[in-house]
């Protein structure tokens, strides 16, 4: 057993007994971690512990322990601004998810910056932002951990998809097929005006005129399902789709 100080994000809270909680961090240094907090509802510290917000951790660690036990925790970036609004927390709680569900285990300190960014702007950008920053914060997220979806070239073919073509998405192959490759095949249609929004997002832009919010939160959330997490529903996108109008599809956005 060894201990380790990390920083860390805390993705999910349960209460264990009257006085315990179980947590689940993602830390910058050893990935996700299951941590044991004895006595931690009934401590000080506990108060300094808010779901999202950013922590300095100290932990004893055991390899190949399911929970590690909590030595110490302390705020770095609260975050309690992404309370300020339900949507914003359901927004949090996607990413979270990704994470979670993510079964590499390796430690990234990418992931750690790429997450906490997302945060940070759910935190703070404007309200009628936030549904276009969870898409694309949460792209960047699924491509930080290896799964960029290919949208500039069929992903059978290989061909450049025209500037006028409706394609659609091979979630198997992780991206979109030309309309040749593309016939018989289930996946949503994405015309030429979705596909520049999707390009817009997985740069890290929040496209002016984004549309059908919820039909690209479908793509994100299909995409993380079929990649992410071994293909079991994503709960949290469901929580976010509660928020937005009607669902349609991108096809002609
Ligand atoms: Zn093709």
């Amino acid at each position: 057993m060894s201990m380790v100080s990390t920083r860390g994000v805390l993705l999910r809270a349960h209460p264990y007994s009257e006085s315990s909680r179980v947590l689940r961090f993602l830390t910058e240094d050893h990935g996700v971690v299951g941590v044991m907090a004895r006595g931690i509802r009934k401590s000080p510290q506990g108060r300094g512990l808010d779901l999202f917000g950013e922590v300095a951790l100290v932990l004893y660690m055991k390899p190949g322990r399911e929970l590690q036990t909590l030595a110490e925790v302390s705020p770095l970036r609260p975050r309690r601004g992404l309370g300020s609004h339900p949507l914003r927390l359901a927004c949090a709680g996607v990413l979270a998810e990704l994470v979670l569900r993510h079964h590499g285990e390796a430690p990234s300190h990418e992931l750690f910056q790429v997450l906490g960014e997302g945060l940070d702007r759910l935190e703070s950008v404007p309200e009628d932002e936030v549904v276009g920053t969870l898409l694309a914060q949460g792209w960047g997220l699924v491509s930080t951990l290896g799964f960029h979806p290919q949208v500039e070239a069929c992903v059978v073919c290989g061909r450049s998809l025209s500037t006028d073509e409706v394609g659609r998405f091979d979630f198997d192959a992780g991206g979109i097929r030309c309309s040749g490759c593309a016939e018989g095949l289930a996946g949503p249609r994405i015309g030429p005006g979705a596909r520049g929004q999707l390009r817009g997002l997985l740069r890290g832009e929040i496209p002016p005129d984004l549309m059908r919010s919820r039909a690209h939160l479908q793509l994100l959330s299909d995409f993380g399902m079929h990649h992410v997490s071994g293909s079991r529903p994503l709960e949290a996108f469901r929580i976010v789709a509660a928020f937005l109008p009607e669902p349609t599809t991108v096809s002609d956005a």
